[in-house]
């Protein structure tokens, strides 16, 4: 018989998770398939443990993963699903904001034969303004330069059959931009839409910090567009410099008004200036990226288990 696998990650969620739990199980049941729900707590630091712990004494179904420390929602979820086993892999998130309803689509557009079920977020009127807009504004850039397309309003809440889990768990990258990954692997893939619920409780958990960090993991991790611009507007500003230096030579040799000037000068060289800053600052971010993955550092460590008796044997590479 198929199983299902949940995977959520938890970052300071312990008031919430008693029902989100409620909220799954009810659809689990009326699906049929044998399924557990695996909590990853990326080092909360509120009870969120506890009460996986707790949740898991009542709920058989429940199998629980604490990490080290708090990597991050990509990390956290990279590390749920390299330890489920399900035939089908559910990733959502434990704030309700991704609708357990929409399960019983997802799996239905599986038992058609997809092997990946992506969700589209419809916009609500009360997804926060900034949110909404900034979100909007990054999918359109990463798109104009990605190499690959990334459907805007993706919500990390999809379902993964295992050739899709398989695929994205021998892919060794520690940049993990889960949304770029997934399109990247292709498979057939569908897109099941849905409105997102407001927090059922707390607060959302993404600073602009992160998200500023998961916008550019996005762009450079599937583009080399940046360095490309950067090698434009060099040559570019060598281009407007030799035409600047032939008006001056011209101005210098066949008229009067050879004047040492000041604003020009300034302005050339806060051009140049501002084009080399920029484009160190382009290949820093790459040069950043390659430092990280040849450390090969493990993606995450892993404090303690519930349910998961060893750890994976489908190991990465790294
Ligand atoms: N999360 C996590 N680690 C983090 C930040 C968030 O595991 O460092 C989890 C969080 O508990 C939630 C999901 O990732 O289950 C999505 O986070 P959140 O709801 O705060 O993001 P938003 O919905 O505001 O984009
Ligand atoms: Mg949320």
């Amino acid at each position: 018989m198929m199983k299902i696998s949940i995977v959520v990650p938890v970052y300071n969620e312990a008031e919430g998770l008693p029902r989100f739990l409620e909220a799954l199980y009810s659809v689990m049941h009326a699906i049929g398939l044998p399924w557990t729900c695996l909590f990853v707590d990326d080092g909360s630091v509120d009870d969120s443990w506890a009460v996986i712990e707790h949740l898991s004494r009542d709920y058989s179904e429940v199998l629980g993963l604490r990490l080290s420390r708090n990597f991050g929602h990509q990390v956290a979820l990279s590390a749920g699903i390299e330890h489920v086993d399900g035939d089908a892999v559910i990733t959502m998130d434990a704030d309700l904001q991704h609708p357990p309803d929409l399960i019983p689509q997802l799996v239905a557009k599986w038992r058609q034969g997809f092997n990946i079920v992506n969700t589209l977020r419809a916009n609500t009127p009360d997804t926060e303004w900034f949110k909404r807009h900034s979100s909007a504004l990054f999918y359109l850039l990463l798109n104009k330069i990605s190499d690959i397309p990334i459907i805007p309003a993706a919500a990390d809440f999809r379902l993964l059959d295992r050739k899709a889990v398989d695929a994205l768990l021998s892919m060794p990258e520690r940049n993990r931009f889960l949304r770029g990954m997934v399109s990247w692997i292709g498979f057939n893939q569908t897109y099941v839409p849905f409105v997102p619920r407001p927090r059922t409780h707390g607060s959302s958990k993404f600073t602009l910090k992160k998200m500023i960090h998961l916008g550019l993991d996005g762009v450079t991790s599937f583009s080399l567009a940046p360095l490309r611009l950067a090698l434009m507007l060099g040559i570019g500003s060598i281009g407007l410099a030799l035409a600047y230096a032939i008006y001056v030579l011209w101005v210098k040799l066949m008229t009067d008004y050879a004047q040492p000037g000041w604003a020009s000068l300034m302005g050339v060289v806060l051009f140049l200036g501002g084009v080399q800053l920029m484009t160190l600052g382009i290949f820093g971010e790459y040069l950043g990226k390659i430092f990280g993955e040849t450390k090969h550092r493990p993606l995450y460590f892993v404090q303690e288990r519930i349910g998961i008796l060893n750890p994976p044997d489908r190991k990465r590479s790294s």
